[in-house]
């Protein structure tokens, strides 16, 4: 979980517990009252105690602001480190990136409605809880226990909100400032937890068209997509045994934990109705898919290639869209020029 995502779970978390405890504080002072009334059946008692403690929903009220914060900051962040990314890999400023407001328009209303949701569940298990209690006669004191494991699970799945929708929100930034800068590719990246998760285990270190991998791959999630282009595994600039090491590693891990991998569909690329999986074009096992490897072209070569060929081939090698317009503007007029920048930019 990062900083932000903490900052915004604090709040959050506050709410639900000031909440649950005017519920608890209440619970204690009404409970005996209502258990002493021989009149009544259990189940009649516990709704009379509902009555008396009022609202029970402890996730009422608005969380969009801590929302808007925490997506905010995640943007930020985001649009940042898309852009040292790209900086990084092709050695040239990254473009302008903005930042997807429709993305955060709908995580931010997802979120709150499902808090609302887990919110709602609190209050109507605290009700049959009510009802047990009368029952078998548990007391304030127990019965308050009790109501605290119901918080610590609206937490858990608070906890769940906030990282995978920040997550979805990083993700999708990010894609949007690869997008803005000419990167057509993706590795898969495991991290934390999802070094054993039979899915993600089975995606990491395996390349893919960009738009086509999905992260979060599934609730909790913490994977992340790098940039990667295709030249940077023929000059040296990608580290290969590094990969097939980490993919290896997680693998075998796994295998230790008692799971295997799965190679088909992801929880949420089922349920965004995908039938099938993504394919890399590229794995740390076999290289490039079929089709998938860049054109060899040699020095030599190079001089017989026409205009259009060579700022295709630029733009291949990943050359910025400027430098090629800038090369464009001389034309042929100036081959050797076009033929440094792609060797140089392609040899490393
Ligand atoms: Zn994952």
């Amino acid at each position: 979980m990062t900083k932000a995502e903490k900052l915004s779970l604090g709040k959050i978390n506050q709410r639900l517990e000031s909440n649950h405890n005017r519920i608890e504080e209440q619970l204690l002072r009404k409970y005996e009252s209502i258990r002493g009334n021989d009149g009544l059946l259990p189940h009649q008692k516990a709704l009379l105690l509902k009555n008396e403690l009022g609202s029970m929903n402890i996730a009422e009220g608005d969380f969009l602001p801590i929302f808007d914060e925490l997506y905010g900051n995640v943007d930020a962040v985001s649009l940042e480190t898309a852009s040292d990314m790209v900086r990084l890999s092709q050695g040239s400023a990254a473009g302008r990136i903005s930042s997807r407001d429709q993305v955060i328009k709908y995580w931010r209303e997802d979120s709150q409605a499902r808090m609302q949701k887990w919110g709602k569940a609190y209050e109507q298990q605290a009700q049959a809880l009510f009802e047990l209690s009368y029952q078998q006669n548990w007391g304030a004191r127990r019965t308050a226990d009790e109501l605290n494991v119901l918080l610590g699970r609206t937490e858990k799945n608070a906890a769940r909100i906030v990282r995978s929708s920040g997550n979805s929100v990083r993700t999708l930034t990010m894609k949007q400032g690869y997008d803005a800068n000419n990167i057509e590719f993706v590795i898969w990246n495991t991290s934390g937890s999802d070094k054993v998760c039979p899915y993600c285990s089975a995606r990491n270190q395996q390349v893919y068209k960009i738009g086509e991998a999905i992260v979060p791959a599934h609730v909790n999630c913490q994977c992340y997509l790098l940039p990667f282009k295709k030249e940077w595994v023929q000059n040296g600039k990608f580290d290969k045994e590094w990969s097939k090491e980490s993919r290896r590693k997680g693998l075998e891990e796994l295998n230790k934990a008692g799971g295997a991998a799965n190679n088909g569909l992801t929880p949420f690329e089922k349920s965004m109705g995908l039938d099938k999986p993504p394919k890399p074009v590229w794995t740390a096992e076999k290289g490039f898919a079929r089709g998938e490897a860049p054109r060899v072209i040699t020095k030599p070569q190079l001089r017989y290639l026409s205009l259009s060929e060579l700022k295709a081939l630029a733009q291949e090698r990943g050359l910025s869209a400027d430098r090629v317009k800038e090369l464009g503007k001389t034309g042929l007029g100036k081959r050797a020029t076009w033929i440094r920048a792609i060797a140089a930019d392609s040899r490393g």
